[in-house]
């Protein structure tokens, strides 16, 4: 637990008990009741927390209104500045970080590094985009007129995360809502709140060296659902931006626009890979190995439906199973290991039971599935990841199990696989692999897949920051990170300037 002294965490508590309510100016116990939050690697306490109640929210809301007057002025290339130098302080404790993430997500050391990664990516984008907060200039249809749109800052976002990306999400949103001129609230997983700490700590870290922005522009609540429902509900925030399940998705969706403000929602995903019978099998091997057990399969982008052509189904399933039989699965912060835990026992339960209906609804468990207990820390919940063939209209193939289950189904025509893959509540992450320029087009074109995210010869999990991330329909249409997502943050004036000597209207209307 070095890394939390190096990171400075242990210095937010009082007693043994941490701050739940973290503005900069403000480091306060939560008022409500007690909880602890354990690791999934041994299911050790790691720490205690009270949560933050909606009334302590009401003191918070007062200080981001106050940072967002003061920031929205600062202009976006200094706004820039504070990002480049998280950035920064993101690099310096990459590992430190990678750790934390380790110690509370479960995720193995590499992926948790990766995770930083993303954070420490996000943070050049969004500097370059701090000088790019670009608008239109349009053609006026009157004579002497002139229009224009500008993008201003929005007001205080919220933002609610979910456990298995507790920095990367957190990051996507803030960094660029920070250029965008408007103070960021997180509130955290109760899974993962020591992540949360450690990126206000960084965070804080910089501002403290730049007296100009408010210290309240990175803050922090700690607290569960009731915390969360106060934040979606609260008028302080244009913007809620919430990630984790389509049921929390719902929930928050409702209550905002309730109060008319926007939602940005990333919510579950059940992501299919179409295998062609051209494909490049070695390839794709690879690709639905990482895709479907990485992260013991608590990715939002993990793959759970392998839509297979009848005749390579076969030999597919059996250099998967194969290759899983030599995945290492344990200490996520041991090298080598490949798939660490699941987050809790609840997710066990859940997969057990998962893995139980599939075979009531006809399905064949190929392998794994099984719990691991020896070569593992005692106390955490390790699985087999397991390959389940089955019919691809059974009812448990359209859910989204967050466990490494993958299920295979089987289509003879290409359009017969693209309306399975279409076919679920969800629309995140699609893949497509095949040697077929025509199966690659139609998969991307208007009538192919409908997700989100839709590749070629690449596995669903594994998303760069330069793209907008997000996808249709129970995901919930947000799109964070890359592309022109910075504009959620942001809101657009249009501006008609006359400067002629007429007042000539619009449409041409005479009113005189
Ligand atoms: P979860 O829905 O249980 O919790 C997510 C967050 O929402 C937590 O902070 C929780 O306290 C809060 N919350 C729960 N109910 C709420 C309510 N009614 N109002 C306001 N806040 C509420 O999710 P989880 O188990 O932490 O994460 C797993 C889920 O997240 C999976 O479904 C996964 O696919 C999804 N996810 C999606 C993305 C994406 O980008 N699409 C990324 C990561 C995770």
């Amino acid at each position: 637990l070095a890394c939390l002294d190096t990171l400075g965490i242990n210095t937010l508590k009082q007693g043994d008990t941490f701050f739940s309510v973290l503005t900069g100016n403000t480091k306060s116990l939560g008022k409500g009741s007690v909880f602890s939050a354990h690791s999934p690697i041994d299911g050790a306490k790691l720490s205690t927390f009270n949560n933050a109640t909606p009334a302590q929210l009401e003191a918070v809301n007062a200080e981001l209104k106050d940072a967002f007057k003061v920031l929205r002025t600062i202009p976006a290339p200094r706004r820039g500045e504070l990002v480049r130098r998280i950035g920064d302080e993101a690099r310096k404790y990459k590992h430190e970080l990678a750790q934390v993430i380790s110690l509370e997500a479960g995720k193995i050391l590499p992926e948790a590094l990766g995770e930083v990664q993303e954070w420490i990516d996000v943070c050049d984008f969004a500097v370059g985009q701090s000088r790019m907060l670009h608008g239109l200039s349009i053609v006026s249809e009157r004579p002497g007129h002139r229009m224009m749109e500008q993008w201003h800052p929005l007001g205080p976002v919220a933002v609610i995360t979910a456990f298995n990306f507790p920095m990367a999400v957190w990051a996507w949103n803030t960094m660029l809502g920070l250029v965008c001129g408007d103070p960021v609230l997180l509130k955290p997983s109760e899974k993962a709140p020591l992540c949360a700490l450690a990126m206000y700590q960084i965070a804080q870290n910089v501002i403290a060296d730049m007296p100009d922005i408010p210290k309240a522009a990175v803050s922090v609540m700690i607290g569960d659902r009731e915390l969360g429902e106060a934040i979606a509900a609260s008028e302080t925030f244009p913007l809620v931006s919430a990630t984790g399940s389509t049921v929390m998705g719902r929930a928050v969706a409702k209550t905002v626009a309730g109060r008319l403000g926007r939602s940005l929602l990333e919510l579950g995903g059940n992501n299919a890979m179409i295998v062609s019978k051209t494909a490049d099998l070695d390839l794709a091997l690879r690709a639905i190995v990482f895709s479907a057990a990485g992260t013991a399969g608590q990715r939002c982008t993990t793959l759970r439906r392998l839509i297979t052509h009848e005749s390579v189904v076969d030999g597919l399933v059996a250099s998967l199973a194969k290759s899983y039989g030599s995945l290492r699965v344990g200490n996520p912060l041991v090298d080598g290991n490949l798939v660490g835990p699941l987050i809790d026992e609840r997710s066990f339960d859940t997969m057990q039971a998962a893995l139980k209906t599939a075979q009531q609804q006809g399905g064949e468990i190929i392998c794994g599935g099984e719990r691991v207990t020896e070569g593992v820390p005692a106390g955490g919940f390790y699985v087999k990841p397991a390959i389940v063939r089955i019919a691809h209209d059974a009812p448990i193939v359209h859910e989204e199990t967050f466990a490494p289950i993958m299920y295979v189904l089987t289509y003879s025509t290409f359009e017969e696989a693209i309306e399975i893959q279409n076919e679920v509540p969800q629309g995140l992450s699609s893949a497509v692999f095949t040697e077929s320029m025509r199966e690659a087009e139609l998969f991307m074109a208007p009538a192919g897949s409908d997700c989100g995210i839709a590749n070629v010869n690449i596995g669903t999990s594994g998303a760069e920051i330069g793209g907008a991330f997000g996808g249709e329909k129970d995901t919930g249409g947000g799109r964070e990170s890359g592309s022109d997502a910075w504009r959620n943050y942001m809101r657009r004036t249009t501006n008609t300037v006359n400067y002629g000597g007429d007042l000539p209207l619009a449409q041409g209307i005479v009113f005189e």
